[in-house]
């Protein structure tokens, strides 16, 4: 079995790649930390953008949302005259409604997750890190905000100073996360925001330690190429939060957590300061997943790594 542990973009991307070439052996774990009501609605961004690349039915090029979704819904509350900042798309929003629907009948999140995966004809499983809910609030320069005003609405302008999680004292990772991170062959962490995405997971009650306690390969992804986050901000708040820039700085994150990292052939003259200072080996390659083809080259890529690894690891 392969664990990934996933943002939206970025993750979605290698998630896609991988599941194309191990099928019902991938298990993605994807951040909740982006959740947010909207409208009513529980909006899980991470989670929809997984499951969109995983069925197919994603925008690939704009990394969220539905491929040739209109937005009359969305325009709509604009005509009427209320913020319609997050876009919602018509097609998106029927998933969204869907979601809210199961979760105010009972069912948690994941298995709301797991219902809305088998619809849309997945056949590996995606667990949201959680069931509990999980709020970020984001400290800026400019005022504290939920994450989606920070994000979309002001497009990551602000400043950052901290970023603040509101967790549940009794949250627990969701079912099925603990035991497919300990019993999984390979733990890949995508090429996703480390900040906002990928510590959120690690912050999830039991989850790091079942990382540090599990016999896999690890291998993470960079998110940063040739210096600079393809999008977002992950730049930038990686220095705020006092990593060094680009993918030294990635490697400083996942430092003592995993035995490999790929990073692009524009970063390939740090490949030796990472594996003299940090200890971690590194693969270097083409790491840009303009396509789904592109994504499923670079799954083999890192596959292929993590074999590598796992034989010389005995
Ligand atoms: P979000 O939840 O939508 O913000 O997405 P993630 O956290 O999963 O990913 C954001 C990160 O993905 C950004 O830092 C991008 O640089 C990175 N990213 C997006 N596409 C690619 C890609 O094709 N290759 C690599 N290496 N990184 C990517
Ligand atoms: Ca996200």
């Amino acid at each position: 079995m392969i664990a990934l542990l996933s943002g939206g973009v970025g993750g979605s991307r290698l998630a896609a790649g991988l599941y194309d070439l191990v099928g019902e052996r991938l298990v993605v774990i994807v951040n909740t930390a982006d959740d947010e009501v909207i409208y009513g609605l529980y909006v899980s961004p991470d989670v929809d953008t997984v499951l969109y690349a995983l069925s197919g039915i994603g925008d690939w090029e704009r990394g969220w949302g539905i491929r040739g979704d209109t937005f009359r819904c969305n325009e709509t509350i604009g005509r009427l005259g209320f913020e319609n900042w997050f876009k919602i798309g018509d097609m998106d929003l029927a998933v969204n409604l869907l979601r809210t629907k199961m979760l105010r009948e009972g069912m948690s999140l994941s298995e709301v997750t797991g219902e809305l995966a088998r619809r849309m004809g997945i056949r590996c499983r995606v667990i949201p890190m959680t069931d509990f809910w999980v709020e970020t609030r984001v400290v800026t320069k400019e005022g504290t905000m939920s994450f989606q005003e920070y994000f979309v609405k002001r497009g990551t302008a602000p400043e950052v100073l901290e970023v603040r999680r509101v967790r549940s004292p009794d949250e627990a990772p969701a079912p099925g996360v603990v035991e497919s991170l300990t019993s999984a062959q390979a733990i890949f962490f995508a090429p996703s925001n480390p900040i906002l995405s990928v510590r959120p997971i690690l912050e999830t009650k039991g989850v790091e330690e079942a990382i540090r306690r599990s016999g896999a390969v690890k291998v993470a992804v960079s998110p940063i190429v040739g210096g600079r986050a393809m999008r977002g901000p992950a730049d930038r708040l990686m220095v705020a939060f006092g990593y060094e820039p680009g993918v030294v700085g990635v490697a400083q994150f996942y430092e003592g957590l995993i035995d490999g990292l790929v990073i692009d052939r524009a970063d390939e003259e740090l490949a030796g300061t990472i594996r003299s200072r940090f200890g971690i080996e590194v693969l270097v390659t083409d790491t840009l997943m303009t396509s789904r083809e592109a994504a499923r080259w670079l799954a083999g890529e890192v596959l292929n790594f993590a074999v590598r690894l796992g034989g010389t690891r005995g």
